[in-house]
């Protein structure tokens, strides 16, 4: 998608800022009882999980919404009258600034219902390997990660979960497509001229900043500052209010009159520079093709719209996906792998009919809830609504019921990897952030300690993609629909001999000949009499002039009869990306056992979890060997992933180590195994409860248990729970 994420940062970092500031003393003036959480080192987050509810916060909050929604209104009736751009725009990015205003302060003034530790947190990815800055030992490059044998299976786990959930389940077509491609496609879909932001360097140094991250940082700092006078603060708070809205020659303007200077070394800073996000390169040994690192994958996808349509037999709908790395140079990369340069996306292109957006399983998603947040309610202040999905298509709310079901889609794949449902949300793009050619679009954010995350954008992209590639590369990308009955039409074509054209235009021939068949009827009148009283007739395409002669057409006039009409596939987009995917879940399934503090651990669900289990033998002798070798090649024989660890640490050392690596069951062999009929230990990772189990169904049961067809307490129902103490003397046999 071409769009740049502005937004991402809306409640970001600041709002770890905030709740820093923020302290327990300021909650109780809200709500007393708030106050009282007893202190600690930690910065505590407090999420907004639900909507709002509690009727001293909705006091506290009444008057940001009020100015959101006059705010709202007010961009409302400047649409409905017709004001000019500018005016809007302006108003626009006042509503923005007053929904950031009133998001952060619902997030300062929930109940304390979460609370994370970033710090610990990454201090286990770390430790336990599950990614790593890349080139490390060389320094690192910020925005690249390196992921290690934890990270690199959860990825893989997530991802063959996407395929069943999405491609096996709806009967996708999967592509994998180049990542080096042509300028010529970049161009066409926009990327090449808008994929860009703006930004500046230290003279010296030549470290680079976002302008408008630095602006509205310095003007912030600004503002803070108590030696600033009130008409200086209001100028700053103004310009951060616009700032979207300025031009480059208006942002550099700010920079000179706030003499603002790199934050790092406070050396001058040079002249903004429009800088493409695409990595570049030159394509072969001359160097003379252009090319770029692809942004997303969708684009491998349109280019090859024919293909995919044929193997459909002509018709529609159908979808295609592909699931690969996709480059972004960002400025400033951050926050792990929420922001990063080169990342794994996995991306459906749903082509549909225009005239006819419904699905034909949209009626098993219906009755399903979700939490959205229309645009409707942003402008207005107002917070998200649990609403079914059947309802907020009926309403109009989600634009047709092909995007309202992908929603549904995305929301039970989020759901199913262990996605906290209290911590997502699905926020509707308001029509200045949307493309200019999209009819509606909402994004799958997570609550982290980052803030609100955009993780899955859904869009209904219309025919926007697949119109452009076919203007400028002369390929049909249409759809034959046939019409309920014949009708007669009178045409003026012009059929391009293309045999002569191909030879006069070499490769500039297709787009040539679908020029001329794209001119209108009064156009190909106007032609008609200039060849007939010049000779030839000059066509534009793509800023070239090309003369066309008697020689090079036929023209067709007269009645026809119609049998099909060609349409232009509309799409629907959802667009995932993985790296974040996983980061949410990291936080969401982040634990801290009760009154340990050091013993963290991920509460990995075990569909996803790297490692389904471990066995661990009590102690190194030999006798204990057979059975290890046993279970673990029955584990195999099921695919069961597992790991071994028969190191000298103590079980309860070892059970943590497990843990911190999510794995979701320990198989324990103890001194009882080795007796006759041979039992086992199974223990599972949160409960830490434990279960004795004959070692000929321990394999088959951990399968059950992580393919989802058994659940922990069904397990207990069958076999005996195990509490006793396990016996440290070998028995005599
Ligand atoms: P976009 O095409 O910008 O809407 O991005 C599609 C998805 O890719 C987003 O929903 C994100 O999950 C992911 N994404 C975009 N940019 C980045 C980035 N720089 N680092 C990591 N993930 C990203």
């Amino acid at each position: 998608m071409c769009l740049r994420v502005t937004n991402l940062y809306k409640n970001s970092c600041y709002s770890i800022i905030t709740k820093k500031i923020y302290t327990s003393s300021i909650l109780s003036k809200v709500n007393p009882n708030w106050g009282s959480t007893k202190p600690h080192r930690r910065v505590k987050l407090y999420y907004k999980l639900n909507a709002m509810t509690d009727p001293v916060v909705e006091k506290a909050l009444a008057p940001l919404r009020t100015s959101v929604k006059e705010q709202g209104d007010f961009v409302r009736q400047l649409k409905a009258t017709g004001a000019p751009v500018l005016d809007i725009q302006k108003a626009v990015a006042e509503l923005k600034l007053k929904k950031k205003l009133l998001d952060d302060k619902e997030l300062e003034l929930m109940p304390a219902t979460a609370y994370f530790d970033r710090a610990k947190m990454e201090n286990l990815l770390k430790r336990r390997f599950f990614y790593h800055q890349s080139f490390s030992i060389y320094g690192g490059i910020s925005g690249q990660y390196d992921f290690g044998p934890m990270g690199c299976a959860l990825e893989t786990n997530l991802l063959n979960l996407w395929r069943k959930f999405f491609i096996l389940e709806e009967q996708m077509f999967e592509v994998r497509c180049s990542i080096l491609t042509p300028e010529s496609v970049l161009k066409t879909s926009g990327h090449v001229e808008r994929f860009a932001d703006l930004m500046v360097k230290d003279s010296k140094t030549g470290e680079c900043f976002r302008l408008d991250h630095l602006i509205k940082s310095h003007l912030e700092k600004v503002i803070f500052d108590k030696k600033t006078s009130e008409e200086k603060r209001k100028e700053c708070e103004n310009i951060i209010i616009k700032l979207d809205g300025f031009n480059k020659k208006e942002l550099e303007e700010i920079i000179i009159k706030y003499d603002i200077k790199s934050p790092i070394t406070g050396n001058i800073l040079t002249e903004p520079i429009e800088f493409n996000l695409m990595f570049a390169t030159q394509i072969g040994p001359a160097g003379n093709i252009k090319g770029y690192l692809r942004p997303e994958t969708a684009q491998g996808i349109f280019v090859n719209f024919q293909g995919l349509l044929e193997f459909n037999q002509g018709k529609l709908p159908f979808a295609a996906a592909q699931i690969g790395s996709s480059f972004r140079n960002e400025i400033s990369p951050r926050s792990g792998l929420i922001r990063v340069r080169e990342f794994v996306m996995a991306e459906i292109e749903h082509f549909c009919d225009p005239s006819d957006k419904s699905h034909a399983k949209f009626s098993s998603v219906t009755d399903l809830e979700l939490t959205l947040y229309s645009a409707c309610n942003q402008m207005d202040g107002k917070t998200t609504e649990r609403i079914t999905i059947g309802e907020a298509v009926k309403s109009g709310m989600v634009a047709n019921e092909t995007l309202g079901y992908f929603m549904a889609r995305i929301y039970k794949f989020l759901k199913l990897i262990g996605i906290d449902d209290k911590r997502l949300r699905f926020r509707q793009h308001m029509s200045n952030e949307m493309a200019h050619y999209a009819c509606d679009c909402w994004d799958a954010e997570c609550l982290t300690s980052f803030g609100w995350i955009e993780c899955v954008g859904c869009a209904d992209r219309s025919a926007y993609d697949l119109t452009q590639h076919a203007k400028v590369t002369g390929v049909r990308l249409v759809v034959e629909k046939r019409l309920p009955e014949p009708t007669v039409v009178d045409i003026t074509e012009i059929i391009p001999i293309k045999s002569i054209i191909g030879k006069e235009f070499k490769q500039k021939a297709n787009i040539v000949c679908q020029e001329l068949k794209n001119l209108s009827p009064s156009e190909v009148l106007t032609l008609q009499k200039q060849i007939n009283e010049e000779g030839k007739y000059l066509i534009n395409v793509d800023k070239e002039k090309f003369t066309i002669t008697k020689d090079m057409i036929q023209i067709k006039s007269g009645p026809e009869t119609r049998y099909v009409e060609e349409i232009i596939p509309n799409v629907i987009e959802p667009s995932f990306g993985i790296g974040r995917i996983m980061y949410a879940l990291f936080e969401h399934s982040f634990q801290i056992r009760e009154g340990e503090e050091t013993r963290t651990y991920f509460s990995l669900s075990p569909i996803v979890a790297p490692l389904k289990c471990v066995v661990l033998p009590l102690s190194s002798k030999e006798e204990f060997m057979p059975l290890v070798k046993q279970i673990s090649s029955d584990l195999l024989k099921l695919a069961v992933s597992h790991k071994i660890d028969d190191s000298a640490g103590s079980i309860g050392k070892r059970y943590t180590r497990s843990d911190e690596i999510a794995v979701p069951f320990g198989i324990t062999i103890d001194f009882d195994s080795l007796k006759e009929p041979h039992t086992v230990t199974l223990r599972e990772r949160d409960s830490t409860k434990q279960l004795r189990i004959p070692v000929s169904e321990i394999a088959s049961t951990v399968q059950e248990l992580t393919d989802g067809l058994l659940t922990w307490q069904q397990a207990t129902e069958k076999y005996p729970v195990f509490e006793q103490q396990e016996s440290t003397k070998l028995p005599e046999f």
